[in-house]
């Protein structure tokens, strides 16, 4: 059977649906298996990447991400946001000898931010928020 792509605001929908029954999903691999479930119906199967996920649950309101990560090379330069792909701004901090010094990068569309031993995403855990 041939994978339909859904759009933003169907992605959205399921999503809302799978915080209806779950509280908390402990893996991108899971959240797309639930989403692609309540997407599915009687004649179209839906295909949606994780990424594309990620980046919808960082936009709604209703969904928290908790990043697990491991330590990465402090050598390699990260430049953009492994978690959304943003840009990663320079956080600075003045040492007590006034010189400047990098102590972390912060991206200011997810939050996600590392210090010089780089952290790396190695899974995701999606909370979600009950509607009052
Ligand atoms: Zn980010």
């Amino acid at each position: 059977m041939k994978y339909h792509i859904p759009s933003d605001q169907q992605i959205i929908f399921a999503l809302q649906k799978v915080a209806k029954k779950f509280r908390t999903v402990p893996s991108q691999h899971r959240l797309k298996q639930l989403v692609e479930k309540e997407l599915k119906t009687k004649k179209k199967k839906f295909g949606v990447s994780t990424t594309r996920l990620r980046m919808l649950a960082l936009q709604s309101t209703f969904v928290t991400l908790e990043i697990h990560s491991r330590e990465g090379d402090p050598k390699k330069v990260m430049t953009k946001c492994p978690v959304c792909g943003g840009g990663l701004n320079r956080v600075k901090n003045l040492t007590i000898w006034g010189g400047e010094v990098t102590i972390q990068f912060r991206c200011k569309h997810c939050g996600y931010w590392t210090g010089k031993k780089k952290r790396i995403p190695t899974r995701y855990v999606f909370h979600f928020k009950k509607k009052k």
